[in-house]
C-alpha cells in the first residue's frame, strides 16, 4: 500500500507499527496544503492505544537491530539513500503541497537526507570502546559503547523530510529502535513517507514506527513516551516553547532529551566583507523556505560604509524572488504554514514601523503569501530585534554598525545559542571573532545555514542541547564501564 493512493488525488494514511500499516479507519484529521486549503491527505488521528503498540513494537525489535551486523545495517541504509533519490520528483511534490516549500528547499532536502544516510551506513562500523588504565594490578578495564533502547522522535513541519531523517536515523544508525511522531501540521513528509522507504529498503519490522495524531491530542502521545521504560531518549525538534513543556515532563520522568530548538543567528558584514557574498549569503541564510527553519538569518550586523549599499543591492535581489505556489520551480518564496505564523510576522512587522522603524521592502501578505521584508532603524525595543524570540517567518532586520566589538557583544545579547555567521575578507580576523560566538555553529563567510550532512549542528543556551552527524553518538549511546581482574584484591578491612 502507498500513502499516496488515496481517493480524489488526496492520500489516506495510516500508521506504521511493528513494519505494516495499520488497517485505514478510525478517526481521521485532514492535512492541507498551506498555499489554498486544498486537501492533501486524512491522516489516521492516533493517540494512546497506537502509541503503546508502536513503543512495544520498538522495544521488542531493538535486541537484534542492535546486534544486528554492521554491514548489514550498512547496505539497508544504502538502499534508502538510493530510495530516496529515485522518489525525488515526487518528494519535491509532497514537500510542495503539504509544506510549502519551493524546489530549492525541498531538493536541498533529499540532497542532504540521501548524503546523510549514506555517512550514518559506515557509523556502525565506530569502534565499540575504550580499553582504559587502571591502577589496581592485575586489573583490566574497559568501556563499552551500547545503544540506549527505544528513541522516541517528535519530528517537525518546518524542513520536515530531512530533519525527520535527522530525529530518527542518527538513533538507528547506533543501534537504537525509533517510534516518531510526526508534526500534525506535515505528517507526510515528517515521518510517513519516511516509513514507505525503510519498509522499501527493507528495514526489520518495529526498527521503525510513525504515529500520527490530531492537532491538540500531542500531550496524549508524548506521555506514553515520557511514561513507558522502554523509551531511554526523546529527541525533540521544534520550538523552545514546547521543548519548555516536554523539559518539565522529562525531569519528572528523569528521561534523557536531546533538543534542538530554534535561533536568532546573526551575521556581521566587517567592513573589509566581499559585498556581492554577503549579499547572496544573506539573501540565502534568511529567506530559504520563507524564514521558517531554525538557522535562517534573523538580524544583519553591516559595518557603517557598507550599510547603504549593502541594504539597496540586498533589496534588489529580495524583491526579484518570485513569490507563488511552490510546485511553479521557478518560486522561492511559497506560503507561510497557517495563519498563525502571518499573523505573527505581520504583528511583529507593525509593531517595528509603529516604533519607526523603516521598511525596505515586503511587508505585504497576500493569503499566507508574505513578502520577503526587510526593515532597518528598527528601535532597540521593537519585538522582532530585540534576539528575545524568534519571529518564524521571511523578516530580515539589517542594523548599520560603527565597532565590531559592539556588533559581537549585540548579536550575542539573545539566549538563543544556534548560528551566526561573520563575513570578511580577512580570514584571521573572521576566525578570530567566530571564536568568541557563543553559539553551537559559527562560518566564516557562508550563510548561518550552510549544513552538511557530516557537519554537527545543534545549539547552546535555549537553542538546545545535543548535535547530529557523527557526534550524536554521544547523545544516543551510553558506555559500560567493565573491569576484571585476575589477582586477590587488597581491602582495608
Ligand atoms: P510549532 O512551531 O508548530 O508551534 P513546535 O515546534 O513548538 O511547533 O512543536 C511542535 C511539536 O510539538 C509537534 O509535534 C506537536 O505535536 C508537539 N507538541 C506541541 N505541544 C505539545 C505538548 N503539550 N505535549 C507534547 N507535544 C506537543
Amino acid at each position: 500500500m502507498s500513502i499516496f493512493d488515496g481517493p480524489d488525488g488526496h492520500a489516506v494514511t495510516s500508521h506504521f507499527i511493528d513494519g505494516a500499516w495499520t488497517t485505514p479507519g478510525g478517526t481521521t484529521f485532514p492535512v492541507r496544503n498551506p498555499l489554498d486549503d486544498a486537501l492533501v491527505a486524512e491522516a489516521a488521528a492516533g493517540g494512546v492505544a497506537e502509541a503503546e503498540a508502536a513503543v512495544a513494537a520498538a522495544a521488542a525489535a531493538f535486541p537484534a537491530w542492535a546486534n544486528l551486523a554492521p554491514g548489514a545495517r550498512q547496505e539497508l541504509f544504502l538502499k534508502a539513500a538510493d530510495i530516496v533519490e529515485r522518489r525525488t520528483e515526487e518528494l519535491v511534490r509532497l514537500m510542495a503541497v503539504e509544506g510549502g516549500a519551493s524546489r530549492a528547499f525541498s531538493t536541498f532536502q533529499i540532497r542532504l537526507s540521501a548524503a546523510m544516510l549514506r555517512q550514518a551506513a559506515g557509523w556502525g562500523y565506530q569502534p565499540a570502546g575504550d580499553v582504559l588504565r587502571s591502577d589496581t594490578p592485575g586489573r583490566m578495564a574497559f568501556v563499552t559503547r551500547k545503544p540506549l533502547g527505544v528513541v522516541a522522535g517528535f519530528t517537525p513541519w518546518n524542513g520536515a523530510f530531512y530533519l525527520a531523517w535527522r530525529t530518527f536515523l542518527l538513533p538507528m544508525a547506533f543501534g537504537n529502535t525509533t517510534v516518531i511522531k510526526p508534526s500534525e501540521l506535515a505528517p507526510l513528509s515528517a515521518g510517513l513517507v519516511h516509513a514507505e522507504i525503510l519498509d522499501e529498503a527493507g528495514f526489520p519490522p518495529g526498527s521503525f514506527n510513525v504515529v500520527t495524531h490530531a492537532p491538540g491530542a500531542a500531550s496524549a502521545v508524548a506521555d506514553v513516551f515520557f511514561e513507558s521504560p522502554a523509551v531511554r531518549c526523546i529527541n525533540f525538534t521544534g520550538s523552545d516553547r514546547t521543548a519548555r513543556i516536554l523539559g518539565e515532563r522529562a525531569g519528572r520522568s528523569l528521561k534523557r532529551m536531546v533538543l534542538e530548538l530554534g535561533g536568532f543567528n546573526p551575521v556581521i558584514i566587517l567592513d573589509d566583507a566581499d559585498i556581492e557574498e554577503s549579499i547572496k549569503a544573506v539573501a540565502f541564510g534568511a529567506f530559504l523556505h520563507q524564514g521558517q527553519v531554525c538557522m535562517n538569518s534573523r538580524k544583519v550586523y553591516v559595518a557603517r560604509p557598507l550599510h547603504d549599499e549593502f541594504v539597496a543591492r540586498l533589496a534588489d535581489r529580495v524583491r526579484a524572488l518570485k513569490i507563488g505556489d511552490p510546485t511553479d520551480p521557478d518560486v522561492v518564496i511559497g506560503p507561510l504554514i497557517d495563519d498563525r505564523a502571518v499573523e505573527q510576522i505581520a504583528t511583529r512587522v507593525q509593531d517595528a514601523l509603529d516604533r519607526g522603524a523603516t521598511l525596505i521592502t515586503g511587508g505585504k501578505a497576500d493569503g499566507r503569501l508574505y513578502q520577503p521584508t526587510i526593515l532597518t532603524d528598527v528601535p532597540a525595543d521593537a519585538i522582532c530585534t530585540t534576539g528575545a524570540d524568534e519571529t518564524f517567518g521571511p523578516l530580515l532586520v539589517v542594523e548599520a554598525f560603527d565597532d565590531p566589538e559592539v556588533a559581537l557583544r549585540d548579536a550575542q545579547d539573545t539566549p538563543y545559542g544556534l548560528s551566526a555567521s561573520i563575513m570578511t575578507r580577512d580570514r584571521g580576523r573572521g576566525l578570530d571573532m567566530a571564536q568568541r560566538f557563543d553559539t553551537g555553529i559559527v562560518h566564516v563567510n557562508a550563510p548561518t545555514m550552510a549544513s552538511e550532512a557530516s557537519l554537527p549542528v545543534g545549539g547552546v543556551k535555549h537553542s538546545g542541547w545535543g548535535r547530529s552527524g557523527h557526534y550524536a553518538i554521544e547523545d544516543f549511546t551510553e558506555i559500560r564501564m567493565t573491569t576484571m581482574s585476575s589477582e586477590p584484591g587488597r581491602y582495608p578491612f
